[in-house]
Formats: C-alpha cells, sequence, structure tokens
C-alpha cells in the first residue's frame, strides 16, 4: 500500500521544480540581455544570470545536503513566463518601450522565483533543515534584489522615456486623458513637442 506524501516529499519536489526553473532562467536571462538597449539594463540581467548560475549550484548544495539525487521537474510556470518574455522580444517597440516590456518580463519571472524561495525557506525551518532554509534565503535574497533592480532602472529614467515618445505633450502633467487634449491647449509649444518626440 502506498503511504501519503509528507511535507518532506513535497519539498524535495518543489526543489526539483526550482532547480529546473533557474535552469531555464540561465537560458532566457542571455536573450533578455541581448535583447535590452539600456547598458544598464543589460548589466543587470548579466549580472543576475551570474546570481543564477550560483543559484543553481547552491540546490546541487541542498540536495547534496537532503541525500537526494540532482535532479530537475519541469516548472511549467517559470517556461510560461519565459515564452511571454520572448514574444514581447519579437514586436517591433521603441527602444525605451523595449526596455520596459523586458523589465516587465524580468520581474515577473523574479516574483515567480520570490514565491517559491518563500515557500521552500518556509518549509525548510519549519521541518528543521535549518543549513537548507538558510541557503534558500540567500537565494530570496538576491531574487528580490533583482526584482528592486529592476524597479529602479524602470523609476530611473526607462518608463518615463517610454512614456515621453507615447504621450509627447506635456508628458510630465498627471492630468487624465492627456492625449486626447487639443494641441492649443498644451503648455509647451509646438518645437517644443517635437523635440521631447525625438528624445531617445
Ligand atoms: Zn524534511
Ligand atoms: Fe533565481
Ligand atoms: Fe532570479
Amino acid at each position: 500500500m502506498a503511504e501519503a506524501g509528507t511535507l518532506h516529499d513535497a519539498f524535495i519536489d518543489e526543489l526539483r521544480d526550482t532547480y529546473d526553473a533557474e535552469r531555464q532562467l540561465t537560458k532566457a536571462l542571455p536573450k533578455l540581455a541581448k535583447a535590452a538597449c539600456s547598458p544598464e539594463l543589460r548589466d543587470a540581467f548579466e549580472s543576475h544570470l551570474e546570481e543564477t548560475r550560483t543559484q543553481v549550484e547552491r540546490l546541487e548544495t541542498i540536495f547534496g545536503m537532503l541525500d537526494e539525487k540532482v535532479r530537475g521537474k519541469h516548472c511549467d510556470g517559470i517556461a510560461g513566463i519565459i515564452e511571454e518574455g520572448k514574444s514581447v522580444m519579437t514586436e517591433e517597440f521603441d527602444e525605451a518601450t523595449m526596455d520596459a516590456c523586458l523589465i516587465a518580463a524580468g520581474q515577473r519571472a523574479e516574483h515567480y522565483e520570490m514565491a517559491a524561495y518563500g515557500t521552500l525557506v518556509a518549509w525548510a525551518n519549519a521541518m528543521g533543515h535549518t543549513d537548507a532554509a538558510e541557503l534558500l534565503q540567500t537565494t530570496l535574497d538576491e531574487e528580490k534584489a533583482a526584482d528592486e533592480k529592476l524597479s529602479t532602472l524602470a523609476d530611473g529614467g526607462i518608463n518615463e522615456q517610454a512614456a515621453s515618445t507615447a504621450h509627447p505633450v506635456d508628458v510630465v502633467d498627471d492630468a487624465p486623458a492627456r492625449a486626447a487634449r487639443p494641441a492649443s491647449k498644451a503648455t509647451k509649444g509646438p518645437s517644443s513637442t517635437a523635440a521631447k518626440s525625438r528624445r531617445r
């Protein structure tokens, strides 16, 4: 008679899923880096790629600690997120908009990982696997930092730049439906509008 699986079994399963997710990401991050126009964004993806390789090794260490074979189990969740990221890259967006979309794709992946590692840390602690919990927490902190770095880049100019191309007229004005307003009511003259729309 088959015995019911325990939280420990679920934990090992989740580790295998996450191991596979990290390995998928080591293939996807170079694509995001290559598609990025902003050098800072490219650097962010490339440095997170390096971290991700370390995260893969960290999971291998954890399997060893738990006397488990190093084995992945296909992670459908991250595969879907990566698919969506790839489809964004085939769009013909202006440079800043493409970067904004790559950030959005990257942050979806980071949040998915944060959810996975949050669970893994909690389960490891609950079962007294404190060494594994510590390693998993290190990765969780890296995922959070990667997510914050992407927010900083988005807020630090990329979104504004993309928005100024979408809405060249008085882009700093946050009044609703500004694009629909007649040009004569714009606070800035036509020449400054043209200059803004050309700005990269
Ligand atoms: Zn256990
Ligand atoms: Fe990761
Ligand atoms: Fe990550």
